[in-house]
């Protein structure tokens, strides 16, 4: 059954791949830092950031975030932690 709208996030392993992209593009391959707040986070605790917010989960639209920046910025793109 597909939600309207389609499912942007995609499958499960969908989600993997980005996770470990993530991991490799802007950290060590293993950890990478929050790009709000600098917390360093890995495979179990990143999170896809939109950039643009509600835009698609393609590569150029996604930066890693720990859970609380990702949660706090919700749909507001000028959103800074601590600002
Ligand atoms: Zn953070």
């Amino acid at each position: 059954m597909k939600r309207p709208g389609g499912d942007k996030r995609g499958s499960a392993a969908n989600r993997r791949a980005r996770k470990w992209w993530m991991l490799e593009t802007f950290g060590t391959g293993r950890k990478c830092p929050c790009v709000h707040c600098g917390k360093r986070l890995r495979f179990s605790t990143v999170e896809a950031d939109r950039i643009i917010p509600g835009g698609s989960y393609a590569r150029n639209n996604i930066q890693p975030a720990c859970r609380d920046c990702n949660l706090s910025r919700s749909n507001n793109p000028q959103w800074r932690r601590g600002a």
